[in-house]
């Protein structure tokens, strides 16, 4: 099998790993193995010799073309939502550390990848498989001189010497608990244990940035952290997936969560379960984003009597039209906190409203439309100058 086979089978079903999406949308483009400049108009898959490329979000907003890949698709573990569990019957294919550093300069070289996302199947333990990753990082960073995005995956079982390495290496470091709690992961893959393999190295990520000088990370700062859910698949609630979320963010810092909606896999022993609507992936991020950059905290969402979300309402709707209906801001004179409450109206939003607010009074709704707020939407839930904002009738 040539590299760009390999290359191929290897990220064709990375899009079950949403790191670095912007939104729970689906990537990507699908770069032709002939090594054309990548067209990033979304697509489907045309051969399997494509590599595919995915069109990424960075945490500082830029877009980039991430390469997202295992270097081993073989594996000893038996997850069971996994397309890639021991047993399963299709092609699996490897790279040696120096191969995969190659190949993947190669592709930068030719401006079909800018950075890259590295996990693997486990073959022959965490340690060395963990080791393989830190090898191919290693490599792509001194004898190739790689400077661009680098995102390690952190495998089941890995050394704290070695969760260290990884973070001197990389931009993000990511540890996937897969469900939110050791109960649900018993149901997803019997042999990972939550604590000890997973939880863990999330809680040694964040003693190392706390107790370790920056300038030992790359570039002088040490990485990111997230993690991913497999959302649906251990049949949790969405309180169950936020509670962990929440938890993480406040103790490991962690910067993100990702929400991977469960789809069976053919040949998996969950492949009769029936797949989630991707509308929930899609609630929970926005319920996380709520918890991390709007001030909301768990007690605030409006979770149902079976702790999911709404699926038909966005949280921060939903949480309005409990709380805000009876009660409408004044947005002359509100904090930026309650502001950030309101539907419409985020942390930007607040913060134009603060600052045009110290000038004079924001007395209609065509004043916060001229500061980017969806007026429209923030309406039913604001008093401008003591007066219920008169929405304008719909054109359409
Ligand atoms: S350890 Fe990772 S690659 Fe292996 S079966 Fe589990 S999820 Fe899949």
């Amino acid at each position: 099998m040539d590299e760009s086979e390999r290359l191929g089978l290897l990220t064709g079903q990375m899009d079950l790993e949403p790191a670095e999406e912007h939104t729970s949308a689906r990537p990507a483009c699908y770069v032709p193995s002939q090594h054309s400049v990548p067209d990033m108009t979304p697509g489907q898959p045309t051969r399997e010799k494509d590599v595919f490329v995915h069109a990424a979000q960075l945490p500082n907003g830029k877009q980039i073309k991430l390469l997202k890949t295992l270097l081993t698709s073989a594996c000893e573990r038996d997850c069971f939502y996994c397309p890639f569990r021991a047993g399963r019957d299709f092609r699996r294919a490897t790279f040696k550390p120096d191969e995969f550093a190659q190949v993947f300069m190669e592709l930068t070289r030719k401006n079909i990848a800018e950075g890259a996302f590295i996990s693997s199947g486990i073959a022959g333990g965490g340690v060395r498989t963990q080791d393989k990753l830190i090898d191919t990082a290693e490599i792509m960073r001194t004898k190739y001189g790689f400077r661009g995005y680098l995102h390690i995956k952190i495998m089941p079982g890995a050394q704290k010497e070695q969760v260290y390495r990884a973070m001197q290496l990389a931009d993000r470091v990511s540890i996937n608990l897969e469900a939110p709690n050791t109960e649900r992961l018993a149901k997803l893959a019997p042999h990972k244990t939550f604590i000890e393999e997973l939880f863990r190295p999330l809680q040694w990520v964040e003693e190392i940035r706390r107790t370790q000088p920056s300038y030992k990370g790359w570039n002088g700062r040490w990485p990111s952290t997230v993690t991913q859910f497999v959302a649906g698949g251990s049949d949790e609630s969405d309180l169950e997936l936020l509670t962990t979320t929440s938890w993480l963010m406040k103790n490991v810092s962690l910067n993100r969560a990702y929400y991977s909606a469960f789809r069976p896999v053919p040949d998996t022993p969950l492949e009769n379960k029936p797949a989630v609507d991707p509308l929930r992936e899609h609630r929970l991020y926005q319920a996380s984003f709520l918890l991390r950059d709007y001030g909301f905290d768990l007690e605030d969402m409006p979770f149902a009597q079976d702790g999911n979300l709404p699926l038909p309402t966005d949280p921060k709707l939903a949480w309005a039209q409990m709380n805000l209906s009876e009660r409408p801001v004044e947005i002359n004179r509100a904090e930026k906190r309650e502001l950030m409450r309101i539907p419409g109206i985020g942390p930007k939003g607040a913060e134009a409203i603060l600052r045009a607010r110290s000038l004079s009074q924001l007395r209609d709704l065509s004043a916060l439309k001229k500061l980017g707020i969806v007026a429209e939407r923030a309406a039913p839930y604001v008093l401008l100058d003591g007066k219920q904002a008169a929405r304008q009738p719909a054109l359409f």
